[in-house]
């Protein structure tokens, strides 16, 4: 804890220096502003610095996820995977934090506890653990997957073997030679990590309570050729990207077609070319994937197909296979995942019946039956979208607590202002686009647009910005309506925070990032309309 810290007062507190928390401190600093960033871990990246696990990758392709604001950086940075891996992407976070010497306003090793707002100050209070920060405005880079779902099973604690969870994997490593691994979870980070592990260890039992849709990733070495074309073209990529739905720009064109329309050769033969090209461009094939059940089911029955072609026990393939919507939950890519269960080391359980009954000092018992294990992970996901800003007992107005006004799920205006919490921006916050697209993008774009409202604040000389309840709930009622038009309410997806026992089920992202930029640009063109600048 440094003395100017204690009784410091900054123009902004960012928290969070992953990838939206660095852009915006160096955005800030460009603008003139004196900022400083908190963050939890020990150093930059974000989810990538706590999602070590093995196997861990981006889904997005390289030349895709990566910053924009320089060209330079675009230029120079090297990429060697069509999709990289977790150490290239903390490689290039700490590239960008020394390239823009980012850290020397970066406190690490500290956790915000409360955050208040000093209505009579007009400034913002964070109690961290390492001291009190005062700002004028706050700016909640905090991810929208960082506070790990850990589910709580009887006689975990007694369990005599090592414990870990993907989403705060160990820096050293896991070796897992030799051992008996258990994992718990099938979701997208349990995708990645089994058929890794899987090579590392004596035996492996998956605990599956869903089983998911996975399309292969078909990862590879980046062709030069390939990455030179990127960069000798890349303003107008990056263009093209942001006039796409989820800000990324596929292998294969997307298409407006409709599934339940085509025929079977004509489907058949799209599906099996998006197959082998691999990626979400599988998902791009027709227009109506979200929309309409029938074509989903077709989509779906697609790769059903394929699971029961490429796992040779019909029961473990009859295990592995959703019934469920398709792209309902957030996809999945994989790079051998079901070929992993026909290795005779590896046993799937499922626990969709029977649910996990407890945690012994041996291992995980089930039904009565005991399955020894060396050590567990808990790839069990996170409390998406709003559990790290709950964390932090934010206050607002008249001592108003989040949590209280999120009680009935997450209301934002635009999901980057909140009504009664002045001078709170949230990055890629609930109601913006966010885990629906490219997540850097996204990032940009509301750094960007928190860079020119602080401007604009300056030059008209006005202490406060703040979202009006109506514009609020206006906003809450159309995210709510344009989700209402896809098939995505209708499964039990984090998006929806299904997954954490006693969470409101609210449709929490804003699906399509095109007409949402629109809007935050007319919204700040029109005098930022809906919200109170004092
Ligand atoms: P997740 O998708 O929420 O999956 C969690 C898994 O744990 C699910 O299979 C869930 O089963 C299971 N689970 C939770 N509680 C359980 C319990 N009590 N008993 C048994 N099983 C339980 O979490 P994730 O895999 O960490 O992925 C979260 C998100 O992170 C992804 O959707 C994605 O957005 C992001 N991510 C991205 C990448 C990438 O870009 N490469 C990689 C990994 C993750 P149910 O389905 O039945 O709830």
């Amino acid at each position: 804890m440094s003395s100017e810290d204690v009784a410091g007062v900054h123009d902004v507190v960012v928290v969070g220096a992953g990838f939206a928390g660095m852009f915006m401190l160096h955005r800030l600093r460009e603008l003139g502003f004196d900022a400083v960033v908190v963050e939890r871990a020990g150093g930059v990246g974000g989810t990538w610095y706590w999602n070590r696990y093995p196997g861990a990758r981006c889904d997005v392709e390289s030349m895709q996820y990566s910053y924009s604001f320089d060209p330079q950086l675009e230029q120079e940075w090297e990429w060697s995977e069509r999709y990289s891996g977790q150490p290239e992407i903390l490689r290039y976070a700490n590239h960008v934090a020394d390239r823009y010497d980012l850290r020397r306003d970066i406190r690490f090793d500290t956790t915000v506890e409360q955050a208040d707002w000093d209505d009579e100050a007009r400034q913002w209070l964070l109690l961290t653990d390492r001291g009190v920060y005062r700002a004028r405005f706050v700016v909640m880079a905090t991810g929208c997957l960082s506070t790990t779902n850990e589910p709580v099973f009887e006689g975990a604690q007694t369990f005599a073997g090592a414990t870990y969870h993907t989403g705060s994997w160990p820096h050293e490593g896991v070796d897992f030679g030799g051992q008996s691994v258990a994992v718990i979870g099938t979701g997208s980070s349990a995708i990645q990590a089994i058929p890794v592990i899987a090579e590392e260890c004596a035996a492996l039992t998956v605990f599956q309570r869903t089983p998911n849709y996975s399309v292969p990733a078909r990862n590879q070495p980046l062709d030069p050729a390939e990455q030179a074309d990127w960069k000798a073209s890349y303003r107008e990529r990056r263009a093209e990207m942001l006039d796409q739905r989820a800000a990324m720009l596929q292998r294969l064109p997307d298409s407006e077609d409709l599934a339940k329309e085509a025929t079977e050769d004509e489907f058949a033969r799209r599906m099996e070319e998006r197959w082998a090209v691999g990626g979400f461009t599988f998902y791009r094939g027709y227009g109506d994937i979200v929309f309409d059940a029938e074509s989903n089911e077709r989509i779906a029955a697609f790769v059903r197909g394929k699971i029961a072609d490429i796992v040779d026990d019909p029961e473990v393939a009859a295990l592995l296979t959703p019934h469920n919507t398709i792209a309902c939950k957030r996809p999945c890519l994989d790079t051998r995942y079901y070929e992993t269960f026909n290795q005779p080391h590896v046993r799937l359980v499922d626990v969709s019946q029977t649910p996990i009954e407890r945690i012994c000092a041996a291992g995980v018992v089930v039904d009565g039956q005991e399955y020894p294990a060396d050590a567990i992970v808990y790839a069990t996901g996170f409390d998406a979208m709003t559990g790290t800003l709950l964390r932090m007992n934010i206050t607002g107005r008249s001592g108003r607590r989040l949590a209280d006004h999120w009680d009935a799920g997450p209301r934002t205006y635009l999901g980057l202002g909140i009504a009664g919490f002045p001078n709170l921006f949230t990055v890629s916050g609930p109601g913006s686009p966010s885990v629906l697209t490219n997540m850097i993008p996204s990032i940009e774009q509301h750094v960007e647009w928190i860079g020119r409202c602080l401007v604009e604040l300056r030059e008209r000389g006005a202490a406060t910005i703040e979202a009006e309840p109506d514009a609020e709930a206006s906003w809450v009622d159309h995210v709510n309506a344009v989700a209402d038009l896809t098939l995505y309410p209708t499964c039990n997806s984090w998006y929806l925070g299904a997954n954490i026992p006693g969470k409101t089920r609210v449709f929490m992202p804003l699906p399509g990032f095109p007409p949402y930029v629109e809007v935050c640009e007319d919204v700040a063109a029109d005098n930022y309309r809906g919200f109170a600048v004092a």
